[in-house]
């Protein structure tokens, strides 16, 4: 690994902490989950530890390194996903946006970390006025010929500023998704304070904790990924910045996920009954205590041990295992469970900027689904998160006896188009 590019933390982003940490899990030097590869050939790779802590003073999950983000977002090949699941999710978001919000036509909606505008043009149909910010050159392009205006720029005070002055204070702020990648907490928060209308809702989309611990989403933890939020200690880090959480509502995309907005603290909206009880069943259930964190760890083991043991024994009965859905998440799971092609094929995937290119770490070749010729016997459902959708668009492989092999929270093979979590 390369020093400059990652920085050590010390402190607890949320709450300041700097002597609180309880150690979690260690997936050891894993490369960036988005770092696909031009060869198979053997060859030195960047990796970077991959570490979670827990702070005991805020529950923070953070990953111990950073790294670089000019290394991870300015051409980012993650683009939005296009799928029914996506799109009706992308619909919620709007309605939950304007029952909180209760935007009027022309207001402004700013979105963090807006991608190829899918979201925002949901919006804009909804007769808000849009404007994105997102780092990635290639996807703000996208965007700005999609009709949505795009800040290509790292959001920071001075952007919000800048924003503020341009188009006017944003009755929404929205980031889907992208808190859980940003460091510096505080400057976010600053800049979302100054472009905030007195009244306006700055609402994010974060993996929730609980589902990460309950549902085993392990490879959810990828360097992207810095922060693993409880509804509380979003509360402790909004309170520190002048912030009051407003509302939040469960939501079941990417492996369960929590929409929560803070309006100023001295805004009109008051605290929804929900955000307390979700605080209280945090307390209660014991997600404040080290024993939550250590019991995750050993289920994570216990997961990883019995999905290559799985696998290999498919592979020694002579059948033919592959990957579907070179996603982000699948760098971790290959690399931590150490699978690779001696057990894989392949793996297929729809995004043409990643076919042809090899898994990072694992090396398997990204395969378009149509270059597929012969389908494996079982598929390594790499994109769980779209295991209900996959399996139905997939139900003529399954059909003609194939297997789809959800990794977690525990691995389990279907081989009919049904899944019960
Ligand atoms: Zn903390």
């Amino acid at each position: 690994m390369s020093g400059e590019a990652v920085r050590t933390v010390t402190r607890c982003r949320v709450c300041g902490s700097a002597e609180e940490w309880q150690p979690v899990i260690s997936f050891g030097e894993v490369p960036l989950a988005n770092s696909f590869q031009p060869t198979a050939e053997p060859h030195a790779e960047e990796t970077y530890p991959l570490e979670v802590v827990s702070c005991r003073a805020c529950r923070l999950l953070s990953l111990t390194v950073v790294v670089d983000p000019e290394l991870l977002y300015r051409t980012y090949p993650y683009v939005t996903s296009d799928s029914e699941t996506m799109t009706r999710h992308m619909q919620e978001v709007v309605r939950l946006c304007d029952e909180r919000s209760s935007l009027a036509e022309g207001d402004l909606v700013v979105e963090l970390g807006s991608n190829t505008g899918q979201q925002l043009m949901a919006f804009r149909d909804a007769g808000a006025r849009v404007l994105g910010v997102d780092p990635a050159l290639n996807l703000a392009q996208i965007a700005e010929s999609r009709g949505v205006p795009t800040v290509p720029e790292f959001f920071d005070a001075t952007t919000a500023e800048d924003i503020a002055a341009r188009h006017g204070k944003a009755s929404v702020i929205l980031g889907r998704h992208v808190f859980a990648h940003v460091d510096d907490l505080a400057e976010l928060l600053a800049g979302a304070r100054r472009l905030l209308a007195d009244d306006g809702l700055f609402t994010i989309e974060v993996p929730y904790a609980v589902d990460l611990l309950d549902g085993l989403a392990f490879d959810t933890i990828y360097h992207e990924h810095l922060s693993y939020f409880l509804v509380s200690t979003l509360d402790t880090l909004f309170a520190r910045h002048g912030l009051r959480t407003v509302d939040v509502a469960r939501l079941s995309v990417h492996g369960g996920s929590i929409l929560v907005s803070a309006g100023r603290a001295e805004s009109r909206w008051p605290t929804h009954e929900r955000v307390r009880e979700l605080i209280a069943h945090e307390r209660d259930a014991g997600y404040l205590a080290d024993e939550a964190y250590e019991r995750f760890a050993a289920r994570i083991r216990e997961t990883c041990a019995g999905l290559t043991a799985l696998v290999r024994g498919l592979v020694s009965e002579g059948r033919r295992v592959a990957c579907y859905g070179a996603s982000a998440k699948g760098t971790t799971l290959l690399n931590v469970c150490g699978l690779g092609p001696a057990e894989l094929e392949f793996c297929t995937d729809t995004t043409p900027q990643k076919q042809g290119l090899f898994t990072p770490g694992s090396h398997l070749p990204v395969l378009a689904p149509d270059d597929v010729r012969r389908q494996p016997d079982y598929y390594l459902l790499l994109a769980w998160n779209y295991a209900e959708e996959i399996m139905r668009r997939e139900s003529a492989f399954l059909e003609a006896g194939g297997g789809f092999i959800v990794p977690v929270p525990e691995p389990k093979v279907y081989t009919e188009p049904v899944i019960a979590r």
